[in-house]
């Protein structure tokens, strides 16, 4: 099954943004301090959070497709949209560097937050550095449709462009993900350690929905994967990422997944996306003070909040073990400065 995948998988056209695969490490020291809680759950992490360019984090793994599809058309100019602390553009500027395509991101005011720290601190800083072109717009614009206008206005003067979507989430960037979860089977079958579950956050859904078609690509099962959403309502979440498992199935001309393989909680959005919780700073605190590794305050740390949450109410079986995919966004920490000074 893995060959049929990595098959597939070998035939789309992809550049190297990774150099290595991402290790798999144990949280020990926060399983020693959930105690008794813990009910011999095994708590492992894939550190998706550590590459080697542009700051690391998950669009990297989408950007290899995406970026590999784009030089494939010929495109010279690579657009794409986001929220104005976006790791997917700060990446997407970042790789685009690497290979040498202009970059442009439109860049949407859709969380409500206009302090200092937010509106010019975090990712925008290296948006910047890496040389892409920002468009500023209002959070009630869409900001595709922009990119699409931006996209018209360079072609007429003779520029090939592509313009990639919210999040990386085409079934071409799910592609990234799908690849991941070859890679977490290999290294599972090499170090001898069998997940029951796979957590990530679900912000456009590409990392559930390349995951879940990994495995249903692999004969795993797609319902092993379970997310926790940050962005859209949980209704809207599973109808979107089940499109997207099937989008990409279909890439990898596979059987698609019926929707009670999605499994999505809404439990930890709290009022909205960018809005932090308690339970988030909670758990970024947990994973820094216990373990020295970095959440993020828009996903990470929404969805490690959802997995305690689920071992506190013994959602678990006990004994299975769990693997949290850290996605990055280390730099979205420095846009929310007020939420993290000491003594907060
Ligand atoms: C984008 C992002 C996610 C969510 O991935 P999706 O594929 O959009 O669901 C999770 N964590 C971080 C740090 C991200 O930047």
């Amino acid at each position: 099954m893995t060959e049929t995948l990595d098959l597939h998988l070998r035939r789309m056209p992809r550049v190297a943004l990774l150099d290595l695969a991402t290790p798999i490490q144990r949280l020990r020291r926060i399983e020693a301090a959930l105690g008794e809680q813990l009910n011999g759950i095994g708590l492992f992490v894939k550190r998706d959070d550590v590459m080697g360019l542009g700051g690391g984090g998950n669009k990297l793994r989408k950007l290899e497709f995406l970026l590999g599809d784009a030089i494939a058309q010929g495109a010279d100019t690579i657009i794409t949209v986001g929220g104005r602390q976006s790791n997917h553009a700060r990446l997407t500027a970042a790789a685009a560097a690497r290979y040498g395509l202009r970059c442009e991101l439109v860049l949407g005011r859709v969380v409500a937050r206009d302090d200092e720290d937010y509106t010019e601190n975090g990712n925008i800083i290296l948006d910047d550095l890496f040389g892409a072109t920002i468009h500023d717009v209002a959070g009630n614009v869409s900001t595709l449709a922009v990119a699409e206008e931006r996209a018209e206005v360079l072609r007429a003067s003779g520029r090939k462009v592509y313009v990639a979507p919210t999040g990386g989430s085409s079934s071409v960037g799910c592609l990234g993900y799908a690849a991941c979860a070859s890679e977490i089977a290999a290294q599972s079958a090499a170090q001898d350690i069998h997940f029951q579950h796979i957590i990530v956050p679900n912000g456009s859904g590409g990392m559930h929905a390349g995951l879940s078609a990994g495995f249903a690509g692999l004969g795993a099962g797609a319902a092993k994967v379970k997310s926790f959403a940050v962005l859209a309502r949980v209704e809207d979440a599973r109808r979107g990422t089940l499109e997207k498992i099937n989008a990409t199935l279909a890439l990898l001309e596979s059987p698609g997944v019926s929707p009670d393989e999605v499994n999505i909680s809404g439990a930890q959005l709290g009022e909205g996306y960018g809005i932090p919780t308690e339970a988030m700073k909670k758990a970024v605190r947990l994973m820094a003070r216990q373990e020295g590794l970095l959440l993020d305050p828009v996903y990470s740390g929404k969805a490690f909040a959802g997995l305690l949450d689920d071992i506190a109410n013994g959602a678990l079986t006990p004994g299975q073990n769990v693997l949290f995919i850290m996605s990055g966004g280390i730099p979205a920490l420095f846009a929310y400065r007020k939420e993290f000074r000491p003594g907060e």
